[in-house]
């Protein structure tokens, strides 16, 4: 496809995620990109079809190895993350194991830190060194100890920044440069950040990946994951989603396309109420501690301004009285999904017992310093005083049950839940 709509160089945010990748000359003179559900593209000239086949001229063969609609897709994340190219994923886990498979042996070395999802965490500790990599996870705000793993030799270091649900931030340019000094690899998972808000490729990161079941698709209703980088490292990439198979679908990538539309609308507005959410939940009596990047007092605070363009729309805190009191606390909220996802529309909150850490066992989570009192904010883009209101009110209810003495329910479980 060269049909791509050109981009002023100083066009904003909002235009870019709205044009971005684009490719028109639709049939029937769509203005919409089509969904392509072809599995395979068919060829008179067996000579033509040998050269699309080769690579030799542009085309299609089957959707395994590429589809039009999902090349859309591609093509908006290049223009989001300045990317020469991109590979769509099943989903965000596709993407990051499709990444470490992609580029990792046996008997190389991985360096990472403590706090990531649980399920990268997951490959971490039980997939990589499965296959004979050594895989060296890092106290997250401890750069010096990151610093001296990465100096002692690795293949590739592996951040998330800010970190699920925990929001601790990591210096990216600071640890890219330690990597390129022992010749690694660096792949950043920008899922929570969005590309509105942080472009790691700019500040050194060699790949970054995404979740496009968060922010990017935006409605909760769709999973992918994108990867993106210079196109030598997007080729092996490519080239281990054929044969492994996490393709993304059509109909997905279609559903991610429309949603990354409105990413500037949403996430400005998400943002906007995460900061008053965040900065009342420090007001808070039983409150321990409230994590998120926009606030002064945020030992990240300092570098998310210097890498980020706003602090995101994810919120986490840990209650006083751990998961008795989350499980009171959690029935009261009228705007709010109970549910493991996050970067939707709507709402959503969620302890890290059943969202971002579910994977992981009780003593395990306390060795990565998870509470059990630990509640993810997702914020929606419903209006920031109703947000604000049904927080209080929620804590104002448990406020008058513990004042009343009233037992916790043994049986009692947060609603929705993932299984
Ligand atoms: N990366 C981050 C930061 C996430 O929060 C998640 C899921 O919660 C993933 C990756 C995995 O994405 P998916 O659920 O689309 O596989």
């Amino acid at each position: 496809m060269n049909n791509k709509t050109k981009l002023d160089q100083g066009a904003g945010s909002g235009t870019r995620v709205v044009w971005g990748g684009e490719q028109g000359g639709h049939p029937y003179n769509a203005t919409q990109t089509p969904i392509v559900l072809s599995a395979a593209y068919g060829y008179q000239d067996i000579d033509a079809w040998y050269d699309v086949a080769l690579g030799k001229a542009p085309g299609f063969i089957y959707s395994r190895m590429s589809n039009p609609t999902v090349c859309v897709l591609e093509d908006k994340l290049c223009e989001l993350e300045a990317a020469e190219a991109a590979v769509a994923f099943s989903s965000g886990m596709a993407a990051i194991s499709g990444v470490l498979h992609s580029f990792l042996r046996q008997g190389q070395r991985v360096v990472s830190t403590r706090d990531s999802y649980g399920g990268t965490n997951k490959i971490f500790e039980e997939f990589l060194p499965r296959m004979g990599v050594e895989v060296t996870l890092v106290d997250t705000l401890d750069t010096q100890a990151i610093e001296r793993e990465v100096a002692r030799g690795c293949a590739l270091l592996y951040l998330e920044t800010p970190t699920n649900p925990t929001l601790k931030v990591l210096d990216i340019q600071r640890l890219a440069a330690a990597a390129k000094r022992v010749g690694a690899l660096v792949v950043a998972d920008n899922t929570f950040a969005t590309p509105l808000n942080q472009n790691p490729l700019a500040l050194g990161v060699d790949v970054v990946v995404h979740s496009a079941t968060k922010f990017l698709s935006g409605h909760g209703d769709v999973l992918g994951g994108v990867v993106c980088g210079a196109e030598l490292l997007m080729a092996q990439v490519r080239h281990y989603r054929e044969i492994n198979g996490a393709a993304l679908d059509p109909f997905s990538a279609y559903l991610i396309i429309r949603g990354i539309k409105t990413l500037a609308l949403r996430v400005r507005q998400q943002q906007a109420s995460a900061q008053v959410l965040a900065e009342y939940l420090c007001s808070e009596a039983l409150v321990e501690s409230v994590n998120y990047p926009g606030l002064a007092q945020h030992p990240g605070h300092a570098i998310a301004c210097a890498q980020m363009r706003g602090f995101g729309a994810i919120v986490s805190f840990v209650l006083k009285g751990g998961m008795e009191t989350v499980v009171r606390l959690l029935p009261h909220l009228k705007y709010a999904h109970r549910a493991g996802n996050l970067g939707a529309v709507e709402t959503i909150y969620g302890p890290a017992r059943t969202t971002s850490h579910v994977e992981n066992t009780l003593e395990e989570r306390q060795a990565l310093g998870i509470s059990e009192g630990l509640v993810r904010i997702s914020v929606g883009i419903e209006d920031t005083d109703d947000l604000l209101a049904d927080l209080r009110n929620a804590f104002a209810a448990v406020r008058r049950e513990q004042g009343q003495g009233k037992p916790v329910q043994p049986q009692a479980q947060c609603p929705g839940v993932e299984a």
